[in-house]
């Protein structure tokens, strides 16, 4: 017998070889085989005689294969096979198919899907179909073994489901769809049901063996379209299932969080007044709704856990500096994190400017300090002299000491995960009790910030931990950024322009993807156009150069020189996507802007368009552009929404690379797809916090406990040392 925790290379026919093939594709037990999903399925129950098809329609047929061959035409090689039913023929095309060629042998069985249309001499033909050779014809009189009959059976007279191949197609979908029917047929019996009965019943769910059954070998009588749309029974219960017990982690941690003691920071007249003391400008009805809610969590006992979303420019750091008066007028210090130097650098500047003036004292403790400096500052943290501490992430890797930390702010950016983020407010935990003096201090409040525009699906899961504000207000006096590509054939109209704008007393900004040349690419790296840019583009212009290997001293000189005005371009690699904030600069050049992710190009481009002038990002292109490549342009001279962006930025990478990679720490999913499964995830969602509100007279204790099992089996292996609960 199986059980779902089984390795899979105990499922016969498997083996450490083949297990290790599967591997790379995430499948290491036999419950991770199981749920590996047809991604679409054949009605091979009723396959269509030749003689009844009509051209329009979408048609599986099994015939046997009678001829094939490759030809070749002006434009490209095309590769035929012609399948019959008796007299009935079926012509079949694949364009550029020379990789058919050998393929199909006459006498063959094949299972073919596609759409039928009508040919140049009436024949019947499918373009490009979907095919399975299906083994030989009866008629070749091969023996018909138990093996061929199971085979056949599963192949043939069924809704087939059609699996994504394996190490190089060694693995095929037929492959699949036998291991997979072995692995069923030994799987232990009872698969304990884990989910309360009252979540089920509300949501109609099917049991789970039932459901493991039924997706890979549905019933003749289900329906299609339900099937391939991921929206039969079994599906539901599925993608539910897993959902719930990501949601049941999240609300778990989130109830957690509420339930430990924080600090009931008091926003009287007096602090009322520093805020407003220290405000430059007006801020937007967004900033003081967001500092509204802010503050509403700041005056409760519990700690506060909230994300604050704004796209690049909508004017997050005054909110924080807000908010860190608010601590630091009630007597306690504040730690804001960046996720760079750079970007750390320019905290730094901004709240000496603002809260330096305004009498509060501030530190910037980085890696890149000399020893002495760093313990002298630390032990200011320590006495409780230094009120904001700016620094990155390491302030609270390296355990910095804080007298009395009230209050940290994330500035996340797009950097974090979901699981990262929990280490951190673990750690901000650890660093707040330390307090040597006073009261027992409460857990400080912590607020995350992202310039990334998260769809609400994702920020349902990636952020399910945590209340949510947005800032969906640019600053006012902004002019829209005016986006075109242009291919870099044609630089010198480029440079021209630049020219102009700076003769106008604006500043420039080029961007490279990488820094130095590589052999191998024809990529035009910073370093190197840097030098041709100064010496003989622009000979008579101040051109800076910044890139992320450099010394840290000499980024922060580049840096403030281009801030006061000293360099008219800034020639940079992407470090520039954080923060940088100079609003005098009003071109952004990108070259090989195909190189680019979406959301990283719209990082880049909110660089620019933060002063009166007009702006405009210029992405220049070189080389072949995939066809992503063209959909991420297009977005991006279309519009400058970002949570337009954001959506088709998911839409296109899916959300496994949307935030980064697994370690990022996005949770990943077997079944389940954020964009499909909007509904189920909101679902998930509220029935997680449904049972979480405890025992009532539909869900017992008993029931509670052992979803709260599952989800932290299930926690612990997807995401590791992860501690949930
Ligand atoms: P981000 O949300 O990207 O961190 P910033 O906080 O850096 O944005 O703000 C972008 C720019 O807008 C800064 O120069 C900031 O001083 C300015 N700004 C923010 N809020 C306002 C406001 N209400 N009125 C005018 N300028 C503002
Ligand atoms: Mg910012």
């Amino acid at each position: 017998m199986l059980e779902p925790a089984t390795s899979i290379q105990y499922v016969k026919g498997i083996g450490p070889r083949l297990a290790e093939v599967l591997a790379a594709k995430g499948i290491h037990t036999v419950d991770d085989l199981l749920h590996y999903l047809p991604f679409r399925y054949e009605d091979r129950l009723n396959p269509r005689g030749i003689a009844e098809l009509r051209a329009g329609e979408m048609a599986t047929v099994i015939a046997e294969v009678r001829n094939s061959g490759l030809f070749r035409t002006r434009r490209m090689p095309i590769f035929q096979m012609t399948a019959g039913q008796g007299r009935a023929r079926l012509k079949c095309l694949w364009f550029h198919g020379t990789y058919l060629q050998d393929k199909f042998k006459p006498g063959q069985m094949v299972a073919l899907y596609g759409k039928v249309e009508a040919g140049r001499n009436g024949e019947l033909e499918i373009i490009q179909p979907q095919f399975e050779i299906l083994g030989e014809s009866n008629e070749e009189g091969s023996a018909d073994g138990p093996e061929q009959k199971l085979a056949a059976s599963l192949e043939i007279g069924r809704i087939v489901p059609i699996y994504e191949s394996a190490g190089n197609g060694r693995l095929t979908s037929r492959w699949f769809r036998r291991i997979i029917r072995t692995a069923l047929d030994n799987l232990t019996p009872d698969l304990p049901e884990t989910i309360p009965s009252a979540v089920r019943r509300r949501l109609g769910l099917i049991a789970p063996r039932q459901a493991l059954e039924d997706v890979h070998w549905p019933d003749p009588g289900e329906s299609f379209s339900d099937l391939q749309a991921f929206r039969a029974p079994a599906h539901i219960r599925l993608i539910f299932e897993e959902l719930f017990f990501i949601e049941l982690g999240l609300e778990l941690k989130r109830r957690e969080q509420k339930a430990q003691t924080g600090i009931a920071f008091r926003l009287d007249d007096r602090a009322r007044e520093a805020i407003k003391k220290i405000l430059p400008f007006h801020p937007t009805a967004a900033q003081k709704r967001v500092l509204k809610e802010i503050a509403a969590d700041m005056e409760k006992p519990s700690p506060m856990r909230r994300l604050l979303q704004g796209d690049v420019g909508s004017g997050k750091t005054i909110v924080a500096f807000e908010a860190a008066v608010i601590a630091i007028e009630n007597g306690y210090q504040v730690a804001l994190m960046a996720p760079t130097e750079i970007l750390a650098q320019q905290h730094y500047f901004s709240a000496r400017r603002i809260l330096e003036n305004a009498g509060y004292r501030v530190v910037l403790l980085t890696g890149s300090l000399e020893d002495d400096r760093k313990r002298e500052i630390r032990r200011h943290i320590a006495q409780g002299n230094a009120q904001l501490v700016i620094g990155t992430h390491a302030l609270i890797e390296q355990r910095v000491e804080f007298a009395r930390l009230g209050l940290v702010v994330v500035d996340e950016q797009h950097r974090f995960g979901v699981l990262q983020r929990f280490k951190l407010m673990k750690k901000s935990g650890d660093a707040g009790s330390k307090g040597p003096v006073g009261p027992a201090l409460g857990e400080p409040d912590v607020l995350v910030m992202t310039a990334t525009p998260i769809p609400r699906t994702l920020a349902l899961t990636l952020y399910g931990d945590l209340d949510i504000s947005v800032l969906d207000e640019m600053p006012p006096g902004r002019t829209p950024i005016v986006t075109r590509r242009i291919s870099d054939d044609r630089c010198d109209e480029v440079w021209d322009f630049v020219r102009k704008q700076v003769a106008a007393g604006h500043q420039t900004y080029v961007v490279y993807p990488v820094i130095e040349e590589s052999e191998e690419t024809e990529l035009k790296a910073a370093m190197k156009m840097y030098k041709e840019l100064d010496k003989k583009v622009f000979p008579d212009l101040r051109v800076g150069l910044l890139h992320g290997r450099m010394e840290p001293d000499l980024k922060e000189q580049v840096m403030r020189m281009f801030q006061k005005g000293d360099l008219d371009i800034l020639v940079s690699t992407t470090v520039i996507e954080v923060g940088v904030d100079v609003a005098n600069a009003n071109v952004m050049v990108i070259e090989h802007a195909e190189r680019f992710g979406l959301a990283q190009l719209h990082q880049l481009r909110g660089r620019i368009g933060r002063g009166a002038a007009k702006s405009y990002c210029v992405l220049m292109t070189g080389g072949k552009i995939s066809e992503d490549g063209e959909r991420r342009l297009d977005a991006m001279v279309r519009t400058t929404d970002g949570f337009q962006i954001a959506e088709l930025d998911l839409e296109l990478r899916g959300p496994g690379e949307f935030f980064g990679t697994r370690q990022a720490g996005l949770p990943s999913f077997q079944v389940a797809n954020l964009i499909r499964d909007r509904e189920l995830l909101e679902a998930a969602k509220r029935e997680a916090a449904s049972v979480l509100a405890g025992p009532n007279a539909e869900i017992s204790q008993e029931e509670i406990n052992r979803a709260l099992r599952q989800m932290r089996t299930r926690w612990q292996r997807t995401y590791g040392l992860v501690e949930v609960g």
